[in-house]
């Protein structure tokens, strides 16, 4: 299939979206260029060839076959529920069809003011454009389900937050950018018929079964299927995070995509030691979103979705309240389940059941107690476990106390007790437990250079958190936890 844009979220009317084209801009220089990104879409334009995929990229000038919009949706931020959002300082381009028929949304994020900007400019500093590129490029490398970035482009404008800053334009891919406060703008602002087409565009576009009468087509109504497979991706999602230390830190519902990809990089950070209660956003002071608290608000997050799509669930408002209470309820078991599988296979325990709660317990509280790296401490055992602590950089990054060396006794006997081909799970080990994640000290320096047009080290950053599972030459720098004095605790979203 030739690949090229489509636009089938405009076509859902007027309700839905505005027309937006892109404000210029004077000076457009490209930052950082995803090739491999590029082949995976089938994008044959190249900006740091061609002059004209610059210009696009940069919202100067657009593509043809591209109809850039603004979508609409609301949100509970910080639980206070914003009845109009909107991509404020966002285009979407389009949906980009690839050759093998997928669809992504590609968007230019700091284009400048839309319909939905609320007073603000529509542009973003070259700080977020850089940790959402080089986070968000990570991510996916780490396997995590997460939007993509294409290209950073720097404007050549200033903008003005707490002091001036370099401005700069994000091209992001999504599988889509619907939220949970898409939704909500429907369902509890407008009111009204939209919200079931809204609804059966979803489901079209994500949760239709690969095979016609593969289960439930026509059994089950799109709004039931939605909330089952929303609730699925989140507590996937969730899971998924809280075993790489990944703290997103602005969970609010119109930051959590139904595709289950995440989304919004803005004061997000992996934590260093591990510490249940990491919380970076300078803006998060009661520590809503702290590590511990997301597969929580995240279920909260699946509540509010749920309650939006009651009158669509059942034409009794009785059953209808009490099926969708059934699925939510279940969202916590799906989040252990995920959990448990993960922390399995990072513990090299072929299964997790009841009789392990106190060793995992125990790892977790020395960890804390000794303030141990989350990341170094789950690859020290899988070194241990492959027998190549000698061979790999980890005696120069990791010092083991006495009370993880005693508890590894404990470990080692319990892994004695694994049915499971032993080779096959510490070759899983690896493939779970990163070397590398992309420290807030490190992306924090990439800010660093980039706002001083350097960058170098930024691209070899994202060169290097392409194979964040394996040990490379060098690795020293990129794997070691920071210094105290290095430490970065807070995060700026920036916005
Ligand atoms: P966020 O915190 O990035 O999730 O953004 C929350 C809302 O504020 C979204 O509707 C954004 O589009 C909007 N917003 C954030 N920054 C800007 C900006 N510089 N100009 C206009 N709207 C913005
Ligand atoms: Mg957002």
């Amino acid at each position: 299939m030739t690949p090229g844009f489509d636009h089938s979220y405009a076509r859902l009317g007027p309700a839905f979206s505005t027309p937006q084209p892109p404000d210029p801009v004077s000076a457009p220089a490209l930052l950082l260029w995803n090739q491999a990104l590029a082949d995976t879409l089938g994008w044959s334009g190249d900006p740091q060839s061609d002059p004209q995929q610059l210009a696009a990229l940069a919202g100067n000038q657009p593509l043809p076959e591209t109809e850039p919009i603004a979508t609409v949706y609301a949100g509970h931020q910080f639980g206070q529920y914003n009845p109009q959002l909107g991509d404020g300082r966002a285009t979407l381009l389009g949906e980009w069809l690839t050759p093998a028929g997928a669809r992504f949304d590609v968007q230019l994020k700091g284009a400048g003011p839309t319909a939905y900007s609320r007073g603000g400019d529509g542009r973003s500093p070259i700080g977020p454009v850089i940790r959402e590129y080089l986070v968000s490029e990570a991510m996916h490398t780490l396997g995590v389900p997460t939007t993509r970035a294409l290209a950073a482009i720097a404007t050549g404008e200033p903008v003005i937050r707490n002091q001036i800053e370099p401005g700069a334009i994000l091209t992001r891919v999504a599988s889509s950018h619907l939220r949970v406060g898409t939704v909500q703008y429907f369902a509890m602002t407008r009111g009204g018929d939209e919200v079931a087409s809204l609804v059966d565009y979803v489901v079209d576009r994500h949760f239709k079964p690969p095979h016609e009468g593969d289960a439930k087509v026509g059994e089950e109504r799109p709004a039931v299927t939605l909330l089952e497979s929303v609730c699925e991706n989140f507590a996937r999602l969730a899971a998924h995070w809280q075993v790489l230390g990944f703290v997103h830190g602005v969970l609010n519902t119109d930051n959590a995509l139904l595709c289950g990809e995440t989304i919004d990089y803005g004061p997000c950070a992996f934590m260093d030691h591990f510490d249940p209660k990491a919380c970076f956003s300078s803006i998060d002071r009661q520590g809503r979103y702290a590590w511990s608290n997301q597969p929580g608000i995240m279920h909260w997050n699946l509540a509010v979705l749920a309650e939006c799509l009651l009158p669509l669930i059942n034409d009794n408002a009785e059953t209808g309240t009490q099926m969708a209470q059934e699925i939510v309820d279940r969202y916590p078991a799906r989040f252990h389940a995920h959990h448990q599988r993960w922390l399995a296979a990072k513990l090299g325990l072929d299964n997790i059941t009841e009789s392990d709660a106190a060793l995992v317990q125990s790892f977790h509280d020395i960890m804390a107690a000794e303030t141990l790296d989350f990341t170094l401490t789950f690859r020290w055992l899988t070194e241990m476990a492959n027998n190549s602590l000698e061979h790999s950089p980890l005696p120069e990054l990791f010092n083991a106390p006495t009370a993880l060396m005693d508890w590894a006794d404990t470990w080692q006997s319990r892994r004695r007790a694994n049915t499971g081909d032993p080779a096959a799970i510490e070759i899983s080990m690896r493939s779970v437990n990163p070397t590398i994640i992309p420290r807030n000290h490190l992306v924090q320096k990439a800010i660093k250079l980039s706002e001083k047009n350097d960058l170098d080290w930024v691209k070899a950053m994202a060169t290097r958190s392409q194979h964040p599972f394996e040990w490379q030459s060098g690795d020293i720098e990129w794997a070691r936890a920071p210094e105290l004095e290095e430490r970065v605790t807070r995060t700026f979203c920036g916005t």
